[in-house]
């Protein structure tokens, strides 16, 4: 039977009562939707719950697959959950490989036990399928909604494996890179394009005998970052060690995201990136839209495949291909 559809006052009104779970998941699901009617029901939502109660944080996690992610978040959010009374956690991702079924980053709730079941916390995986821009975007407005609803912090987490660092870094405010010690040279390549997007750095699983390698592996990793990047507007981002295991270095881990936090509202660089994050996410949207649009034209389909071949064939330049499909009547 389908759910009963709610006005947007409706769902605020729900919304407002933090014990509503129902509520919850059923606006986060109206936010993650492909359907253009969905997706404006939950941005009147949000404009309905107007402004959020307190300024939240974003707060994205990456790291190559078994870093420890999954692991970290738990233990982090038990600290930030146990350390502020009041404080509501949601904990997103984005992996644009993820289907309902599995297979997928936060796919195994096990590993976050305590937060999957919290009150006050609120675990979502990925949305799932389409392409990476989509996927980041249903993420942008899930942690909109959030906010709105007054969760204070948002882990979003990312799989360690490329382009997906870049969409998580476009909608948070302090990029954690999680680091394992003795990685091969292949995964030290991957690291560095995204190491110098890092605000914040650690490296997971010091506890036992892998202690030792994993301070050594911090302090290379801080050596490395010397020479990557100079230090912007003063920040030079920090190499820790955490183990989520023992729970060593958590706490100061997340007492470094705050001093992150606190530089960037002191310089006025927090809400500066919060603005251009909006406005690169408005402009990417409406590309995004043209471009369905167009090639949803009569026309335009018509002709793209015939074109494509003949410019994989290299019997027209792209730039001619181009010219022509733009240039159809019907278009313009
Ligand atoms: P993810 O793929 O990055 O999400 O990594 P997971 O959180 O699933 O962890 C991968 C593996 O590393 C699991 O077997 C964890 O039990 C283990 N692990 C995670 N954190 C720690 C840690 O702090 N210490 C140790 N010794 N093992 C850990």
């Amino acid at each position: 039977m389908r759910a009963p559809r709610w006005s947007a006052e409706e769902f605020a009104t729900r919304l407002r009562n933090p014990h509503d779970r129902v509520a919850l998941g059923r606006a986060v699901t109206l936010a993650e939707s492909t359907l253009a009617p969905d997706r404006a029901l939950a941005a009147d939502i949000v404009a309905a719950l107007g402004p959020p109660p307190r300024p939240a944080v974003r707060v994205g996690l990456t790291g190559v697959p078994g870093v420890g992610k999954s692991t970290l978040i738990e233990a982090l959010g038990r600290h930030l959950l146990d350390s502020v009374e009041s404080r509501r956690i949601a904990v997103l991702a984005v992996d644009p490989s993820s289907t309902r079924t599995g297979g997928s980053i936060l796919g195994d709730k096990t590993r976050m036990a305590t937060l999957s079941t919290h009150p006050r916390a609120f675990v979502r995986p990925s949305p799932a399928g389409g392409a990476l821009g989509g996927v980041a975007h249903r993420t942008r407005e899930v942690a909109q909604l959030c906010e709105a609803v007054g969760f204070d912090v948002l882990l979003i987490e990312t799989v360690g494996v490329g382009q997906s660092e870049i969409a998580v870094r476009g909608l948070t405010d302090c990029f954690l890179l999680l680091l394992l010690a003795g990685a091969g040279d292949e995964l030290q390549g991957i690291k560095k394009g995204i190491m110098e997007m890092a605000d914040v750095l650690a490296v997971t699983k010091t506890d036992g005998a892998n202690a030792p390698r994993a301070r050594r592996a911090a302090r290379e990793a801080a050596n490395a970052l010397h020479l990557l990047r100079p230090p912007e507007g003063g920040w030079l981002p920090p190499v820790l060690t955490c183990s989520a295991t023992d729970g060593t270095g958590i706490a100061e881990l997340w007492a470094k995201v705050e001093q992150f936090l606190a530089h960037q509202q002191a310089n006025g660089q927090f809400q500066l990136q919060r603005q251009q994050q909006q406005l690169t996410a408005l402009r990417e949207l409406v590309r995004q839209e043209l471009e369905a649009r167009f090639y949803a034209r009569p026309e335009v389909a018509a002709a793209v495949a015939e074109l494509e071949t003949a410019v994989s064939q290299g019997a027209l330049s792209a730039g001619g291909a181009a010219a022509r499909l733009l240039g159809l009547r019907g278009v313009n």
